[in-house]
Parts: C-alpha cells; sequence; structure tokens
C-alpha cells in the first residue's frame, strides 16, 4: 500500500568526507547528491547528474539512512544538481534537521529562499555570464537571498572578467561584502592556484572572504569524495 507522507527524490550519490567549499570547509561531513540541473555551467564538476542515468529514485528515509551509516558527522550537505529543483528537497530538510545538528544546501540560487531554520546554511553560487546562458536567472532571487539568514553568496572566479562581473553583480544586488566568498575555479589544483593570486587580491580589496577548494587539493576532480 503506498503512503501518501513518503517523499522521493533521485539522489546521484551518498558518501561521507569533508566538507571542501565554502564557510564550512574542513568539517566532516555527509553529502547527499541530488540528480538533475539544468543550468549548464560549462564548467560544472558534477556534469554526471544532469541525466536521469546520472541517478536512482529513492525515498527521504532511506537516502538519510544511507548517508548516516557510513558514520558520524556533524554537518550534512545537499548539493547537486540543483537541489532547489527537487520539490521533495523541503521534505528531505525538515528530516534532516531532526538528525544532523547543521544542515547546508548548495544552490545555484535560481529559486528563491522558500525555508527557513537556524540551523539551515546556504551556499548560494549564482553563475558568472562567462559561464553559462542562464546566469542571469540565477541571479533573480539575489536580493532575497542576500535578506535571507545564514545564506552565504560564493562565486566562482576564473578570470579578469569574472572578477569585473562579481563586483557589478554584487554591487547591483545589495550583497554585503561580509556575505561574499570568492572561489578560484578549477577541477585541478593547478588550475585553482593559477587563479588564486586574482582572487586573493580581490578579497583584500573588497573584504570578502576566500574559498578553498579541499576536494580539488586533495583528490582532484573525482566522484565521491
Ligand atoms: Fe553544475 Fe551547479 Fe552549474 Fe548545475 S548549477 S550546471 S550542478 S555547477
Amino acid at each position: 500500500m503506498s503512503r501518501p507522507d513518503v517523499t522521493t527524490l533521485r539522489v546521484s550519490e551518498c558518501f561521507l568526507s569533508i566538507q571542501g567549499e565554502g564557510p564550512s570547509a574542513g568539517v566532516p561531513a555527509h553529502f547527499v547528491r541530488l540528480q538533475g540541473c539544468d543550468v549548464g555551467c560549462h564548467w560544472c564538476d558534477s556534469k554526471y547528474t544532469w541525466g536521469v542515468s546520472g541517478g536512482r529514485e529513492s525515498t527521504v528515509d532511506d537516502i538519510l539512512d544511507e548517508v548516516r551509516a557510513l558514520g558520524d558527522a556533524p554537518l550534512l550537505v545537499v548539493t547537486g544538481g540543483e537541489p532547489l529543483q527537487h520539490d521533495g528537497v523541503y521534505g528531505l530538510l525538515k528530516q534532516a534537521l531532526l538528525r544532523w545538528p547543521r544542515v547546508e544546501v548548495e544552490t545555484s540560487g535560481i529559486i528563491g529562499p522558500r525555508m527557513h531554520d537556524e540551523r539551515l546554511y546556504w551556499n548560494v553560487s549564482p553563475k558568472l555570464p562567462g559561464v553559462t546562458a542562464r546566469w542571469e536567472e540565477t541571479w533573480r532571487h539575489a536580493g532575497e537571498w542576500a535578506r535571507a539568514e545564514n545564506a552565504t553568496f560564493k562565486l566562482v572566479v576564473g578570470n579578469e572578467q569574472d572578477r569585473d562581473d562579481a563586483l557589478r553583480l554584487v554591487a547591483e544586488h545589495g550583497v554585503p561584502a561580509s556575505r561574499v566568498m570568492l572561489m578560484p575555479e578549477g577541477l585541478t589544483d593547478d588550475q585553482v592556484l593559477a587563479h588564486a593570486p586574482l582572487v586573493v587580491d580581490t578579497c583584500k580589496a573588497h573584504g570578502f572572504r576566500m574559498s578553498p577548494r579541499l576536494h580539488i587539493w586533495l583528490w582532484g576532480a573525482r566522484r565521491g569524495v
């Protein structure tokens, strides 16, 4: 017999690692990577999640039981793909907040904030014009995200045009500097290091924070880490 309260989502992978980016970088974390995204970033490091062959259907309970069975961690990261393009993600987050002291969502921001909890954090990564033709859609809700509690903007910078675009868009949307992290673009450690000086200089000049890419440093662009 079907249970009307069961929510299913398409999940790509679950794993235990450390948070590699953003304000909690370095914290041991469970990851739930949902399948599906149509934002189309050219440097996307999880293109395998774009199509349905990159995931499987699972219930919220089964997903959370699966990650809990991997070991202990104080943080759950819900990522993708684009988690907010799943109707069931809010059910997942509500259940996750019953089991983890802190939950983070990695999103492009293409959908605005629809849920609040003091232990729920949003790592919002709207895209710059050089990354995808849909970049403007990812900034559509930036003002709402900038006013939302627990939201940090994480902008990926790979060249001077990205830097200029990031500065312009942050100013246009009224994002406070204290909410902004810049992260060097790169799928290899060499690429990240090559872009890091520009990010450091920009952070120093504008009061932003720099985000590492610890998983790239440690393991390269591999799945499940
Ligand atoms: Fe990849 Fe994220 Fe861009 Fe989607 S929004 S294409 S998952 S980088």
